[in-house]
């Protein structure tokens, strides 16, 4: 039975991290730390419109400036937050922080500052009976309107009914936006857009980043869902001009990807919006002839 229980033990442990057991647990205990001692920050990567490059939102995605293994991505500590219970006061600290910086932008750039902020928010964050009311304080403590926050959660975590559910509703009632992020790589889909309030989409980067020759039929169809169901919808992970152009002709308004700007740190994109810049994409500039 020991041996079958290690077993079980091992599947949930993440496999991107080269790490032991013990290893994995002591990085739950820094990771407690790390929430207090500063040592999150957040990237923002803007969220464009296809057709001019406009900057119309930016997603915050969290890093976390490890003491000694250096900057780690979100896969590698989000799935021990969740696990341990630190996800809470980790999803706290990412919302008081992206709530914080956008209140920032407004008063220095004021119409230049993104229109709205997409944030990630965890299963377990949707399952707590306080977290709408969380959102609404943080909303009113850093004087933001709610039609600027858009929330993102994704497939998996949204089946689950009940106070998911019901906290889904009163986000939506104070005004806050619902996004379905990696869309089309969970199970239910169409059940949640018919169970759930939600207001957006974000196309999973599988679909853009497919081939060309084959990417088109799914990519297509949801957009059409989208505007048959009167959704936003971000195709996420563009890298190259051609996709952009071919999610742009399919009907796409907005997107997200290296293509356009990479996850950068908040100042960076300040000097972006200050200087009224355009993540022109280079299909819709003028061919200027240089090599
Ligand atoms: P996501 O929400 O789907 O975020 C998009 C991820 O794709 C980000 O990875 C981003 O850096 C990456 N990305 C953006 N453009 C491109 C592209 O053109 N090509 C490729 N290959 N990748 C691109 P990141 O920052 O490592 O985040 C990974 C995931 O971690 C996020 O996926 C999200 O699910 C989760 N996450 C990030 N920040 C938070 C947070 O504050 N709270 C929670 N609960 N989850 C978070
Ligand atoms: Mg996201
Ligand atoms: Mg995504
Ligand atoms: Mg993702």
């Amino acid at each position: 039975a020991a041996k079958k229980l290690h077993g079980t033990a091992y599947l949930h442990y993440d496999p991107t991290m080269a790490t032991t057991g013990s290893d994995h647990a002591h990085l739950g205990a820094e990771l407690r730390e790390a929430i207090t001692d500063g040592q999150l920050f957040l990237l923002y990567q803007p969220i464009v419109s296809l057709d001019d490059g406009r900057i119309i939102g930016a997603e915050a995605l969290v890093r976390w400036a490890h003491p000694t293994r250096g900057t780690l991505a979100p896969d590698s500590f989000i799935p021990v937050a969740e696990r341990t219970g630190l996800i809470v006061p980790l999803g706290r600290w990412v919302l008081r922080t992206a709530f914080a910086q956008l209140a920032s932008w407004i008063a220095e750039y004021d119409e230049a500052a993104p229109r709205v902020l997409n944030v990630n928010v965890s299963a377990r964050d949707l399952r707590e009976a306080g977290f709408a009311d969380a959102v609404a304080a943080l909303l009113a403590e850093h004087r933001i309107t709610a039609d600027r926050i858009v929330l993102e959660i994704t497939e998996t975590m949204a089946v689950e009914p009940g106070q998911s559910v019901t906290n889904l509703h009163r986000l939506r009632a104070l005004g806050v936006r619902i996004s379905l992020d990696d869309f089309g790589t969970g199970h239910s889909t169409l059940t949640l857009l018919h169970d759930c309030p939600i207001d957006e989409i974000k196309l999973d980067r599988s679909f853009t980043q497919t081939p060309i020759d084959n990417r088109v039929p799914i990519s297509a169809a949801v957009i059409h869902l989208a505007q048959v169901l009167g959704l936003h919808a971000v195709a996420e992970g563009v890298e190259t001009a051609e996709q952009a152009e071919q999610l742009l002709e399919l009907g796409y308004l907005a997107a997200q990807g290296y293509y356009f700007a990479r996850p950068m740190p908040p100042v960076r994109l300040g000097e972006l919006l200050g200087a009224g810049v355009s993540l022109t994409p280079a299909f819709s500039q003028p061919d200027t002839g240089l090599p």
